[in-house]
């Protein structure tokens, strides 16, 4: 699998669109491209999570012990993308 073009609009337009903040045009864009390719998927799906625990570590103070725990399983995730 090779990364082109549509890899890269699909980086540009992936934060915009877990802020729910593409034209309904720029959403299609990103899901046909996102059903396709593997790779942006896993990315996709990487930063979803991560958003999830940023939300969840600003809405509360996470205690040091789970905030160390995050970060050691952030790790394979990222190895493994
Ligand atoms: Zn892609």
């Amino acid at each position: 699998m090779t990364q082109d073009a549509d890899c890269e609009k699909c980086e540009e337009l992936l934060q915009a669109y877990l802020d729910r903040d593409l034209t309904a045009e720029e959403v299609l864009v990103a899901e046909g491209h996102l059903e396709d390719c593997d790779y942006c998927r896993r990315r996709y799906r990487f930063e979803a999570h991560l958003r999830r625990f940023i939300r969840i570590s600003a809405s509360e103070r996470m205690p040091a012990g789970l905030m160390a725990k995050l970060a050691q399983l952030r790790g394979p995730t990222v190895d493994g993308l």
